[in-house]
């Protein structure tokens, strides 16, 4: 069945036309962009995971505006198997906000995201419901191991987990995804949170109760390159740092106090040079400290800017998505 949804509903959380619908214990949450070689891998591997827990469950895509196959093999997937879901946005809007509105549209219990590259392996998905049964509210996989990465990510995710832990004032866990299990309450809490830049990690531990990590290896992506180049990574982390932190706003002031310390220095030094030898250094140094200022200045204005471009689309409110179509 497909269903036409008006976009501007999905800043509330959408209802879905689940009264045939069984109550389901899991839902799987998987976006989806340009994965057409992976998909039927991985519906075979989560399908083996899920059915051997004999609980009912549903495998909820998110396809981001996907330009291959992707989506037309989510619908044989869903016409062969009433389980499978799909929701079809009507162009990219990336990994995080895909997420979001997988958490908006899933019925389970408990909610796991996985990513559809199988690079987090299905297999684990046992043990964070392991910990879920015990009592845990949040349980999220910490990459023990990670292959098949590129050592420049490596190297960047290692430095970007770094400077979250020391600038933010919420404890992030060091090297954790976004895969990861959270309970009804949490995804009830989460959905009402509709910022527009969202660092899911972030949003997950920023609301609390019981989290718990459980420790993997990362495999190589199945098929296909990575969906984050560079300057997609970059605005993934001023996302994330501009969510958590005003650490960045702040330095402007001390940075103000050390440059206005070193100047009174300078003028003392200037006056004494002047009145012991009657000379002082000429014009390079004075177009040297201008410059150095000028490009202190600037990098500050930027920092405000990314800030205020952040309340900007706050303010705008747009819908954090658009959903072109629904099979439920
Ligand atoms: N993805 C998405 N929208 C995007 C980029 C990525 O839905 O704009 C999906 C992608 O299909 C994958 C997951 O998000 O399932 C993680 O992306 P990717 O594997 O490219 O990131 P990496 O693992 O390299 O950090
Ligand atoms: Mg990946």
């Amino acid at each position: 069945m497909v269903e036409q949804k008006n976009g501007l509903q999905t800043a509330r959380k959408p209802v879905r036309s689940n009264s045939t619908q069984q109550p389901v214990t899991f839902s799987i949450v998987a976006p989806v962009f340009n994965e057409e070689e992976t998909l039927p891998h991985f519906y075979e591997r989560v399908i083996a995971v899920m059915d051997s827990l004999g609980e009912p469950f549903e495998l909820l895509f998110v396809n981001d505006g996907s330009r291959d196959a992707s989506f037309r093999i989510m619908q044989e997937l869903h016409d062969k198997d009433p389980r499978v879901h799909a929701i079809n946005f009507s162009r990219n809007f990336g990994h995080q906000i895909a997420i979001s509105a997988g958490l908006d549209y899933a019925r389970g219990q408990a909610v796991i995201i996985l990513d559809a590259d199988l690079q987090d392996p299905p297999e684990v998905i046992l043990t964070l419901i392991e910990r879920w049964k015990e009592g845990a509210e949040v349980v999220y996989a910490q990459r023990s191991r990670r292959e098949g990465e590129t050592r420049f990510k490596l190297l960047t995710a290692a430095a970007f987990y770094r400077v979250i832990e020391r600038i933010t004032s919420i404890n992030i866990p060091r090297d954790t995804g976004d895969f990861r299990l959270l309970d009804r309450r949490v995804v009830d809490v989460l959905i009402t949170m509709r910022e527009q830049h969202r660092f899911m990690r972030g949003l997950s531990v920023w609301v609390g109760f019981r989290q718990e990590a459980v420790s993997y290896e990362r495999h190589e992506r199945f098929a296909g390159e990575t969906k984050y180049p560079l300057n997609k990574m970059i605005r993934f982390s001023l996302d994330a740092i501009t969510s958590f932190s005003h650490v960045p706003l702040q330095l402007a002031t001390s940075f103000g106090f050390l440059l206005a310390g070193l100047s009174l220095i300078g003028i003392v030094i200037a006056i004494i040079l002047r009145l012991l030898t009657g000379a002082i250094a000429g014009q390079a140094s004075t177009l040297i400290l201008v410059l150095f200022l000028g490009g202190i200045q600037l990098i500050f204005l930027g920092i405000i800017g990314e800030y205020l471009g952040r309340i900007y689309d706050e303010v705008r409110a747009r819908p954090l998505y658009i959903v072109h179509e629904v099979l439920d």
